[in-house]
């Protein structure tokens, strides 16, 4: 028996997009440890040994992909209630050496694939009067940052998308929600840490010092804080929400 089991979860068929690692996996274990049938979507979405996952690769920006995954996922669970689109990739430069690709690239990953992979689930969750799309975008979604212009506009995107989303699927049934969270300790956070340490030429205690502040608690959130605000967000009927995570205690 599931550790934490609960009405609006148990038994439900999610899909998590980049649920391999990072984020996308604490998520992925919360909906599991409360009974949902929990399949994963992501380029290379290796077996960590998990044998609660089912795993389906897809380029969330590829929609042909996108179909084939989805449609595995469904063979495998049955029709998808629940959709976490956490895939995501994060490249710093300045703007002036934001190149065509690095932008292309981060909007098609983390706003055409949330597009993509919404779109896909909605005649299923329409069709069972329910249904929880949950984004995660990012405190970049919701203000400005230095040196990851493509990654803030993408998020911007996925803030928007949410809320045209929620608006016009008002009264059926299905919420769609998006989390913002700061600087979360994951493999993305990594690279952020080494570009600060390279280019302001501190120390790994001071880089991680820097992404603390900028965070609007101070700290460095932790994934298990994030999915605990995702699974929040998805057990209630809110929805059109752009919440900040972890939420200021
Ligand atoms: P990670 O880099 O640790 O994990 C990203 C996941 O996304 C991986 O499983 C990766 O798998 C998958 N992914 C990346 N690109 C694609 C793609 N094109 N198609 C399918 N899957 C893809 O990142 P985090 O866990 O840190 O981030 C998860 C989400 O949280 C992202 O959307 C990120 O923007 C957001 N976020 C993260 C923060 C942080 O500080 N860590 C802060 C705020 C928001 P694979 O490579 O196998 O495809």
């Amino acid at each position: 028996m599931p550790a934490n089991v609960n009405g609006a979860i148990r038994g439900k068929h999610a899909v998590v997009t980049g649920g391999a690692r990072g984020i996308g996996l604490g998520i992925a274990q919360a909906l599991a440890e409360r009974g949902a049938s929990v399949s994963i979507v992501s380029r290379s979405p290796a077996s960590d040994g998990d044998e609660r996952f089912f795993r389906a690769a897809a380029d969330v920006a590829n929609e042909v992909q996108v179909t084939g995954a989805l449609a595995a996922c469904r063979l495998k669970y049955g029709p998808i209630a629940i959709l976490v689109n956490n895939a995501g990739i994060a490249e710093s430069a300045p703007v002036t050496r934001t190149s065509l690709r690095l932008w292309q690239r981060t909007l098609a990953t983390n706003l055409t694939g949330t597009f993509l992979c919404t779109r896909a689930v909605l005649d299923e969750m329409r069709a069972a009067g329910w249904g929880r799309i949950l984004n995660v975008a990012s405190t970049a979604g919701l203000s400005g940052a230095a040196y990851v212009a493509a990654y803030c506009a993408s998020k911007h995107g996925v803030v928007g998308f949410t809320r045209a989303v929620a608006a016009e699927l008002e009264g059926t049934g299905i919420t769609a929600n998006a989390i913002c969270p700061g600087y979360t300790d994951t493999e993305m956070m990594r690279s952020a840490l080494d570009n600060v340490v390279k280019y302001a030429g501190v120390d790994e205690a001071a880089a991680r010092q820097r992404l603390a502040r900028s965070n609007p608690q101070g700290r460095i959130a932790t994934v298990a804080e994030v999915a605990a605000a995702a699974m929040h967000l998805i057990e209630s009927t809110r929805t059109g929400e752009a919440l900040i995570v972890p939420v200021s205690s």
